[in-house]
């Protein structure tokens, strides 16, 4: 096990989608992090296949959503298949969601169906390429608060060996060892079903050919099949009945080939089985997401059942809040206080989504793209009740409109503390500029009238009257909205709320 430093601001333990999202946010805001992940390499076994519309927003605010979409289905396989085995000619076959090609007037950046094997990759490069340590092949086997920070045990397969950090940030799944010795306890029903995910090869790309789908759910019990690339690459989901030696049938091969050639229709079927997965159904979520200097996010701070596909998504958004709380108070601009918001506001999201997943396994098959577009933190509702309707309120996400000039006003100062201004800037430039320098504030203040931000899109969906301000968080949520007579009053009182200071 390679490494140089011993002391990092940060150490994220576990490198899945959402600790690897996490790395590149908290180093896009230069903040020094290390992730180690017990496995030797990324996932092999992809889990997640749906980034939905608030996961590409964040990676088109990172850079990386031309990448993760090259690496995904094309959207117009994007739809699902129902029928008696993958060679019924009478097979239902129903659109999931908008054509991403079609675009939404609710995002730039619409959902993805890419496997958590090749979305990783992505991730991981982009982190590197940001200054993030990786470690492979580095298993977490203790974390324990000391009076100047945190240690970590880790065996790196060479022996046991002791880092330090700041803050630790538990991406480590399900069973997460940070929450466990964080000593935050799960609410909620474990073992809602039981099921083993085949991954293999076989040549079905001309079986599927003119109705590629990104679900063929075969009737009769026999679960059914996901699409890594409708042509050899693929997944197989077995619902295990009661009873059934889960572990026997995951190593029984010529018994896995069967049930393969038997769902697919096709007994001759040349399946070559890479790797087996059990997993379990759960609805939990964390008592709180925070412990002194520990923290969760993602499976390790709540499962969802995965019918609705949001249990990744949720966990990329919760990145993105603790991104920027981590880096305001490690760089000084808020105090610890401001962490205790994590809480708040994403395990109340958490609890409605896990509901609200719960409630899809009965309904007919979609993708809610847009839901978490919706989601917004205190005053503002924690889900919307239909579908999405932006708003530009204190709570909720700024929305996407057009610039004028082209692109999305999301891409104002991206990643970045903002003021936005329906007029002049000048007043509110003053204002930011006699703020004091002990603030550690640099906030950008933006037109929205005049120059390369221009959107008249926005005054409009936003419903700003002139000279209005909309103070937005490095995570795009709107901290605040108003008319100011009195420009430094009004921002030193909004920063302050918006920083816990
Ligand atoms: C069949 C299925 C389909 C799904 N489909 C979707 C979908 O379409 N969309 C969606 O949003 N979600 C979906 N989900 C949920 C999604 O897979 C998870 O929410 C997501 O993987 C969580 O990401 P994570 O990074 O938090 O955790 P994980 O992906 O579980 O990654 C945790 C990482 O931590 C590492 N680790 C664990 N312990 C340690 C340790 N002690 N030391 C070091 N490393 C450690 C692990 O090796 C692993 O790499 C699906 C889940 C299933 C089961």
């Amino acid at each position: 096990m390679q490494e140089t430093t011993t002391h990092r601001e940060v150490i994220i333990v576990g490198a899945g989608p959402v600790g690897l999202t996490l790395a590149l946010l908290l180093r896009r805001a230069g903040v020094d992090v290390l992730v180690l992940e017990a496995h030797p390499g990324l996932s092999r076994h992809p889990k997640a296949r749906g980034v939905a519309a608030s996961s590409m927003e964040t990676y088109r605010g990172l850079g990386i959503e031309g990448a993760v979409r090259a690496a995904s289905l094309p959207s117009e396989h994007v739809r699902f298949f129902r029928g008696d085995s993958l060679v019924d000619a009478a097979a239902e076959l129903i659109t999931g969601a908008a054509d991403p090609a079609e675009g939404s007037a609710n995002t730039p950046s619409p959902g993805a169906l890419c496997s958590q094997d090749r979305l990783e990759p992505v991730l991981a490069d982009a982190a590197r390429a940001a200054g993030a340590d990786l470690i492979f092949g580095a298993r977490v086997t203790d974390v324990a608060e000391t009076e100047h920070g945190v240690e970590v045990s880790v065996d790196g397969g060479a022996g046991l060996r002791t880092l330090t950090a700041d803050w630790v940030v538990g991406c480590d799944g399900s069973r997460s060892i940070v929450r466990e010795r964080a000593g935050i306890s799960l609410s909620g029903d474990q073992d809602l079903g039981r099921f083993l995910s085949v991954r293999f090869r076989a040549p079905l790309g001309a079986t599927v050919r003119g109705r590629e789908a990104t679900s063929y759910f075969i009737s009769g019990g026999k679960g059914g099949f996901l699409a890594v690339d409708n042509d050899t690459e693929w997944i197989y989901q077995y619902p295990i009945a009661e009873g059934v030696d889960s572990e026997a049938l995951r190593h029984d091969v010529p018994r896995l080939v069967g049930l393969v050639r038997d769902a697919a229709g096709i007994p001759e079927l040349a399946v070559e089985i890479t790797d087996t997965m059990l997993w379990r159904m759960d609805a939990c979520v964390a008592d709180s997401f925070r412990a002194g200097r520990l923290l969760l996010a993602g499976d390790s701070a709540h499962q969802t059942p995965p019918t609705g596909g949001h249990g990744m998504n949720v966990g990329i958004a919760d990145a993105q809040t603790l991104a920027w709380q981590l880096a305001a108070v490690i760089q000084g601009r808020a105090g610890g206080a401001l962490l205790d918001t994590y809480t708040a506001e994403r395990r109340a999201v958490a609890v409605a989504v896990v509901a609200r997943s719960r409630g899809n396994a009965g309904r007919a098959y979609g993708i809610e793209d847009e839901l978490l577009l919706g989601t917004g933190y205190a005053p503002a509702p924690v889900l919307p009740e239909g579908a999405y309707a932006p708003a530009a309120t204190p709570g909720r996400r700024l929305p996407h409109a057009d610039l004028d000039g082209g692109g999305s006003v999301l891409d104002i100062e991206w990643g970045r503390a903002r003021l936005l201004i329906a007029g002049g800037v000048a007043r509110w430039a003053e204002a930011v500029g006699s703020l004091a320098p002990a603030s550690h504030l640099e906030l950008p203040v933006v037109s929205l009238t005049e120059g390369e931000w221009a959107s008249a899109a926005l005054l409009k969906r936003a419903e700003l009257a002139p000279g209005e301000a909309l103070l937005v968080r490095p995570d795009g949520v709107v901290a605040a909205r108003a008319a100011a007579a009195e420009p430094v009053g009004w921002l030193n009182q909004a920063l302050g709320a918006m920083l816990r200071r």
